[in-house]
Order: structure tokens, then sequence, then C-alpha cells
């Protein structure tokens, strides 16, 4: 196939890498990463080597097929970086990672490319492609492709620096699991099925994890301050001290690549072609949030203290290792409401069933199970019906296996293109699951989070037609990537939709309202409590980026942050910033989920209450948002959604609403 024939990039030989073995062998993954890097390196090549007058589709074609190539090798490498069983497969996918970043950040400050780009004539074009050559182009200034040769080099090894410092921070986290030893005494509050699978051993010690499954019904349930304080530091610990200096190495490189391509800080540099602008933005949209949920936080953590205090006069302030347990005793009190009491109408296999129906639904799409191959057998594959044709296929891999990663995420497998690819893409999570004696029983919260993660999954898979690749799916400015997921989490709300789905796994009886009414009710008090939170992670996010980051004291500045934005009192030995995950991919971009919960908060109120799934929004939303991806600006898919750009008056009444009234006075 030679470099000067456009078609020849478009053969599709092995679209996954696993269908050449590359989850079963490192060698065949690296030999399907090669494949992939040739073919992008082909097209490149020869979209150098057009002659004619540059247009869209002698041009533009090439580079979408170059960063096509890019994305899947980057996106299949990093799953299988993140599931893989096999150490060595896993490792292997880490150096793939890092070889496909490298290749990214060779093509980011390709000047030549950039060029050819430049040179396109876009006098006939689409909007979307306008958009899509507008955006490349200032990406490519953004990266300094304007710079001499020295300075492009010199910002290419910095890049390759960071991206490297990325990976080992992740992976320092993700394999980092630590256990903790307990008595059978201290488990004493914890569920009964959580002591079914921990049983003691002969000398009567239990061991327990740092991951989710085993950490958060300690820090919800476990009347043993003891054991939640442990719990904690072995969980906040995890890769420390390891991540400290490799994060201060990180945010130095980044400063430096900011400082190079002239701005002040990273954060500026990070924020200029997203939603938000710049770091000023940021800041001015914290402040709304803080004052937004100030007094809420304040209200809330007077109850709690005041309730915490009927159980144990002596108690002088709650710690942050207490706050979740003292807020569960207290929604078990004031709202008659235990979460333990909802988990059996939620075993895993009814609750994703009634996510993939909600969402059939909503978008008018059909889900049908697959045969084809995934990574490993624990993987279900789903493909996505729409009038009788396929349009897209994902993979669920649900629950915690022997050497995966520990979080919850979607992830693309392959961009979908019109004409071309169908979108592909992943859902890589760790909830229960069900077997033969254990039902697989989940929180509330984890049910959310399912609506959440299926948020990302159908915008990867909706937004899998557009008109390049480079637009598809989650391809928007990074800081609009958490409405979609935060939009779909709100229909957890609803209780006609609930009831379709949560029956008891014994009893086969289904929720009912009144325990809906009391687990909303339960599930909004906290809300303000939660935006602190965020407040305070986001806020630690930028200001690590957004100051020289020289004689940076990551402890205390953590510290400080704490003290000025949490109400519960910091606990020594604290290092929860060499285990702040989200500092790799959002950088100083955190504040991305709260800005983005403003804009989801907005979107959901233009669903009709009594008909959320029948009403005309759903097709709205996916027409004017999902179906986009990336073909116009976040700000213009929010006024042709909303017909007004986003206000604070769905989050504000989100935040206060649904406990108002309902509550027991402070003091009384
Ligand atoms: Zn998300």
């Amino acid at each position: 196939m030679s470099a000067e024939n456009p078609m020849a990039i478009h053969v599709e030989e092995q679209v996954h890498a696993w269908e050449a073995g590359g989850s079963a062998s490192a060698e065949a993954l690296s030999g399907w990463v090669s494949a992939r890097l040739a073919a992008h390196e082909a097209a490149l090549a020869a979209l150098l080597a057009v002659e004619a007058p540059r247009n869209p589709e002698n041009s533009l074609r090439l580079f979408d097929a170059a960063i096509e190539q890019l994305n899947r090798a980057g996106a299949q490498a990093g799953v299988l970086n993140s599931v893989a069983v096999d150490k060595a497969v896993r490792d292997q996918a880490l150096q793939e990672a890092q070889r496909v970043a490298q290749a990214g950040s060779a093509l980011s400050l390709n000047r030549q490319v950039y060029e050819a780009l430049a040179a396109i004539s876009l006098e006939d074009a689409s909007p979307a492609t306008k958009h899509f050559v507008e955006r490349t182009l200032l990406s490519y200034r953004l990266a300094g492709v304007d710079k001499d040769q020295a300075t492009r080099d010199r910002l290419q090894a910095l890049q390759e620096k960071a991206t490297g410092l990325s990976l080992e921070f992740s992976r320092n986290i993700q394999e980092g699991g630590k256990t903790i030893e307990a008595t059978a005494a201290e488990l004493d509050g914890l569920p009964a099925d959580y002591l079914a699978r921990h049983q003691p051993d002969s000398e009567g010690r239990i061991t327990l994890s740092t991951d989710q499954p085993d950490m958060q019904p300690v820090m919800t349930f476990a009347n043993s301050a003891a054991l939640r304080e442990r719990m904690y530091l072995a969980y906040n610990t995890r890769a420390y001290p390891a991540n400290k200096q490799i994060l201060l190495d990180l945010l130095a490189t980044r400063q430096e690549i900011a400082t190079v391509l002239g701005f002040r800080s990273w954060a500026d540099l990070a924020t200029a072609d997203q939603m938000m602008g710049s770091a000023a933005n940021v800041r001015t949209f914290l402040a709304k949030l803080d004052e937004a949920s100030h007094e809420g936080a304040l209200r809330e953590h007077a109850l709690i203290l005041e309730f915490a205090r009927t159980r144990q006069p002596e108690l002088a302030a709650i710690d942050i290792t207490s706050r979740g347990y003292w807020y569960e005793q207290f929604r078990r009190s004031a709202f008659d409401f235990d979460s333990q009491s909802v988990r059996p109408y939620f075993p895993y296999a009814q609750v994703e069933a009634g996510v993939l129906e909600t969402a059939a639904r909503l978008f008018k799409v059909e889900f049908r199970r697959s045969s084809a191959l995934a990574w490993d057998p624990a993987v279900s594959v789903f493909e996505v019906i729409e009038d009788g044709e396929t349009v897209g296929r994902f993979y669920l891999d649900m629950h915690p296996r022997e050497g995966k990663d520990k979080w919850f995420s979607a992830a693309p497998i392959v961009t979908g293109v019109r004409g071309g690819s169908l979108p592909e893409a992943a859902l890589i999570c760790n909830f229960p699951n069900g077997s033969k004696d254990d039902p697989g029983l989940l929180q509330y919260s984890d049910v959310v989070t399912y609506f959440h993660e299926f948020g990302h999954l159908m915008h990867a898979i909706l937004g899998g037609r557009t008109e390049w690749a480079g637009l598809s799916g989650f391809a928007t400015e990074g800081d609009f990537v958490e409405v979609p997921s935060q939009m779909l989490e709100e229909f957890f709300r609803d209780e006609k939709l609930l009831q379709a789905f949560a029956r008891h796994y014994q009893t086969g009886e289904t929720l009912s309202s009144e325990m809906i009414r009391k687990m909303k009710l339960s599930g909004a008090f906290g809300r303000a409590d939660w935006v602190r939170s965020q407040l305070y992670y986001t806020t630690l996010s930028l200001d690590l980026h957004d100051q020289d980051p020289a004689g940076l004291d990551l402890d205390a500045t953590t510290r400080r942050l704490h003290d000025r934005l949490q109400l519960w009192t910091w606990l020594d030995g604290n290092r929860m910033y060499a285990s702040f995950g989200h500092l790799t991919g959002y950088s100083s971009n955190y504040y991305t989920y709260a800005f983005d919960k403003v804009i989801a908060l907005d979107f959901f109120a233009q669903f009709d209450p009594a008909d959320l799934l029948g009403c005309d929004a759903g097709a709205r939303y996916r027409k004017t948002v999902l179906e986009q991806g990336g073909s116009k600006p976040g700000r213009q898919m929010v006024r042709d959604f909303l017909g007004r750009d986003e206000e604070f008056a769905a989050f504000s009444q989100w935040l206060n609403e649904e406990f108002e009234g309902q509550l027991p006075e402070a003091g009384a």
C-alpha cells in the first residue's frame, strides 16, 4: 500500500488490539500498535505529498485518518493498561501508551502538518469542518508549533517527560493498594454480606484492602473510629511517598512548558482552549460556587455535629475520617432511612438491565448482546441498534479483577466517523459482582455512578457519526465532557424509572414510593457539603498549577486549603495529593466536574418531570448535544439546547430544595 493512495489508509485490519492476541501477549500488542503507528505515518506522508491546492477532501481527510489511527492505538493501549490480567501485557501497554503519546506530541509540533492544515481552503466548508480546522490550528499554536526548531525540540522533550511522569503517578495509585488488619469487633456496624465476605483467619484477624468495595463500607458504616482512621490513612497514602516527588516533578515540568509558550502559569495554558478560557475565569466560577454552597454547608455541618453529640457528648469536632459515618447515622435518624435498606433492591444484574433500558428509551435505540470478542471473558459486549442497523458497540467490564484498575471510568475503544468506523466504547468499573452465593448488591450511590458512566458511553456512541473522526464523541472541549454523564445521573431521581428495575432480590417486591422519597431526601441532604469537597479538590487542582512550583510545599498547601474550605478537621498523615489521580488527566482543570454540574442541572431542568423519557427534550438533547460530539464549541451546544447560556438557578435549587422544611432545626 503506497502512501500516495489515500484509500489505503482506510483499510481495516484488526480493529482491536485483542484480536491480534494483544490481550494475551505483550508482543502481539506491540505489533498491533506498530501497525497503527505505521498507518498514522503513512497518512501524514500522504498529506504532506499533496500538490494540488489544498481542500478538506484532499488534505483534512488524510489528517483525520492519521489521528484516527493514533486515537485508536492510544485508546486501546490505555484500556489494556487498565484491565489486562497479565502483568507483562499491562507493562507493555504502558510502554505502548507512551509510544503513542510520543507520536501525538511529535504531531502536535509538526510544523509542516500545521502549514498544510493552515493552507486548506475553507471557502465552501461546513461549519463542523471549519470548527475542526480552526480548533486544530489553535491547539497547534498552544503546543508551540510557531517556535524555532530548538524550542520545539525542547517542548517535545518536556511533553514526553510530563507524559511519563503522569503515567507513573497513575500507576503507583493503581498498583499501590494497601491492606489493613481489623478485629471482628471493629467491623461492628458493617452489613451482613460484607462480614460474610471478610471472615477472620485462625488468629481472629480480618484483612481489608483499600479497594473501593472494601474501603467505602468501612468509611460509611464502621462504628469503630480507630478502624475508619486506619482505613483512611491507608487509602490516602497508598501511593505515598513515591508520588510526592513525581508530582513535584510533574508540576515543574508543566510550568516550564507554560513558560516556554509565553503563559504565566500552566493553568492559563490548560484553559486557553477550554470553555473556561483562563485561570481567572476559573477563579470567578469558584467564587460563585463558594457563595452558593457556603451557608448550606454550615447548616449541614451544624446539624451533623449536634446529632453526633447526642451519641457522644464529649465529641469536640468531627474529623474528615468520620464525616461519611456521621452523615449515614444522621440520615438514618433524621429521615428514617438506612442506605443499607435499599441495597437488596439493587443487585448488579438488575441495575445493569435498568440503566440500559432507561438509556434505550431515552435515546430511542436498542441494545443487543453480542458474541464479539473482548479482552477478557468477564466482559459483556453489546451492539447498539437503531432502525435495525448497528450503529455502535460497547463493552462492560464491570467488576474487580486481579491487576485491574480500581476506578470507574468510560473509555473510547474506536472513534466512530460518518461513513467509516463504527464507534465503540467501554465502561471499566469495580462494582460488586453477583454470584451463586452473593447477590452483588449495590449501594444507591453505585447506581448513580452507573448512570454517570453510561452517560459518557452514550456520548461516545451517539456522537460517533460526526463528519470527521477528530470531532467524534468525547472530542468536545475537555470542560464540557462531564455534562452528558452528570445529566444522566439525574434520571436516578425519577420514581417511575427506578421502580421499573429496583426490585428486592429475594422477594421480587418493588422499591416503595415511601422508601424512594426517603432515599431522595437523604441523598439530597449533604449536597452543599459535597460541593464544598468539590471546591476543595478543584481549588487544589488549580492552585498547584497556578503558581511557581519551585519551593511548593504539597503538605502545607493541601492542609491550608482543607482548613479554608472544609468544616471537618484535618487528620495528620493524610497525603491525599499523592493519590489524587485526576491531577494527571485534568491537571488544573478539575473544575470541570462542578462547572459541568451547573450546566447538566440546567439541561435536566428542560425535561418534563412527569414524562422524563417520553418528552421531546430527550430527542432535542440527543440531536443538539450528544450527536454533535465536538462538531461545535461547547458554548454553542449550550445555547442550541437551552436557547441561552447556562444559569446557576437550577444548581442552587438542587442544592437546597428537596429537604427544605423537612429537616430538624439546628439547635431545636
Ligand atoms: Zn465522568
